[in-house]
């Protein structure tokens, strides 16, 4: 039944322009996927979204765009090139090869991913008996085996062995702001504690890449990471946690698909670690993190660059290594969130129920008919006077059964109707996505009644 809503989800999404299998017309590519126009215009409004509440509302946190290429010893500081991999076991009956943390997650037990293969395996032996193989039942595995997620590349290696010597395409997209750290502290007014936020792309080597793009390999992350002194760590954590918790109850995600998800088995360094979950249709599965993270971040790339990355209160002179609280978050998992969410079947239609703040498109203009050019130059006048504000699309093609429908699955909250009244009385028949009602309106005030009604 779950699976079911999944297979409409993604079919939807094919069918409407919002989430495309890359690279279709060759047979696809595997765990990579391209957004279409409305999925173009959703991953943008996700996107703009998160930075007006994690920078635009606040004055202690600035915004950074980092490259993707990064010195490779970065990696190694930051121990991703020895450790950042995923445990895989085997099942011995099927032989299914399975993710071991994710196995362990099923059971509610969640085991961090910089774990080493012995933490895990003695985590996997401890629970053993609990778990059961998700395809064939049986309760017999291989041990956890880990295997490296990084992405390698050739950049600025031309020997024919560079993969002995390689660069790496990020693996995520924090590392960029602890190693430009420095440079925001030295030229701008920012003071501790404060935030560097980035959105960009990162690449991971996933094994078990599946669930829509849930999971991919090519992905985009939107992180911030907040430096605070260490007595103030944990008290600027739960106030973190209350933000980003608020932060999807304000972009319009049903309380009910939350819930946290506490890490009990931390990785050494870490302080505290809670995931936000939500429910997908494959269940409650991790959206976001926010983990206080020490000072280990900072500290390595000290160690490992030669940089002393330690902070020195202007007033009191007191010098200390920064702690940091971080909230990490994917562009894709968020949209597939937003995706689920919004997903309602009535009798006769499929609508979208995107809240107004995340619909792709805000507005639809019709002409009552494409062959009447008066009701055409109306229809188009109205739309590009719209259009500076709000995002708009015109359609002209079928009936306006159709019309609506169309604009339902792709989540439109007003469809706007040009009829013969419209030229006589200048007003306009205004249809609203969730309750159908229809509204007559004076084309004059449309602006005035969008900027109340989308609010
Ligand atoms: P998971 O356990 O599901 O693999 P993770 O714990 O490895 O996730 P982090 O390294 O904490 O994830 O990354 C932070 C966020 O980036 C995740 O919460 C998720 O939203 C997003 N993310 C991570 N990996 C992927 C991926 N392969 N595809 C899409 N989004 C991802």
């Amino acid at each position: 039944m779950q699976n079911k809503l999944m297979e409409k989800i993604i079919s939807l999404c094919k069918r409407r322009g919002f989430i495309y299998p890359s690279s279709e017309i060759y047979g696809g590519f595997s765990a990579i996927y391209d957004y279409g126009p409305y999925g173009t215009e959703l991953a943008n409004v996700i996107k703009r979204e998160w930075w007006k509440a994690m920078v635009q509302k606040r004055q202690d946190i600035v915004g950074l765009d980092s490259s993707i290429f990064m010195n490779p010893k970065i990696w190694e500081a930051s121990g991703h090139v020895s450790g950042f991999s995923d445990p895989l076991a085997e099942c011995k009956n099927c032989n299914a090869r399975l993710r071991v943390d994710h196995l362990l997650e099923d059971i509610g037990v969640m085991a961090d991913e910089k774990m080493s293969e012995e933490e895990i395996n003695e985590i996997f032996i401890k629970h053993k008996d609990k778990i059961k193989c998700p395809k064939c039942g049986k309760s017999d595995f291989t041990e956890a085996k880990k295997f490296n997620l990084l992405v390698k590349a050739n950049l600025g290696n031309f020997t024919n062995d560079w993969t002995k010597d390689p660069t790496y395409l990020r693996g995520e997209t924090c590392q960029g702001i602890y190693v430009n750290y420095k440079n925001v502290l030295d030229s701008n007014r920012v003071k501790i504690p404060f935030g560097i936020a980035q959105i960009g792309k990162a690449f991971r080597n996933e094994i078990t890449a599946r669930q829509f793009v849930f999971r991919t390999r090519e992905f985009e992350q939107m992180e911030m990471q907040y430096f605070t002194h260490p007595d103030n760590e944990m008290e600027e954590y739960e106030k973190l946690r209350k933000i980003r918790w608020q932060y999807y109850l304000d972009l319009g995600i049903k309380k009910e698909n939350l819930k946290w998800a506490k890490h009990e088995n931390l990785v050494f360094y870490a302080k505290a670690a809670y995931d936000i979950e939500y429910k997908y249709p494959f269940g409650f599965k991790e959206l976001e993190g926010v983990h206080a993270r020490g000072d280990y971040d900072l500290s390595q790339h000290t160690k490992f660059s030669g940089k002393d990355l330690s902070y020195t209160n202007p007033v009191t002179n007191e010098k200390y290594m920064p702690h940091i609280i971080e909230s990490s978050v994917g562009v894709g998992r968020t949209m597939l969130a937003v995706l689920c969410d919004a997903y309602n079947e009535e009798k006769e239609r499929v609508v979208m129920k995107f809240s107004y703040k995340l619909a792709p498109i805000k507005l639809a203009v019709f002409p009552l008919l494409k062959n009447k050019p008066e009701l055409v130059k109306k229809a188009k006048e109205i739309y590009e006077n719209l259009s500076e504000k709000f995002m708009c699309e015109f359609d002209d093609n079928g009936n306006i059964g159709k019309r609506y429908r169309r604009q339902d699955e792709i989540g439109t909250p007003y469809c706007i109707t040009v009829d013969f009244d419209s030229l006589e009385k200048n007003d306009v028949t205004v249809r609203d996505r969730d309750t159908m009602k229809q509204d007559r309106v004076d084309i004059k005030k449309l602006d005035k009644y969008f900027q109340k009604n989308l609010k």
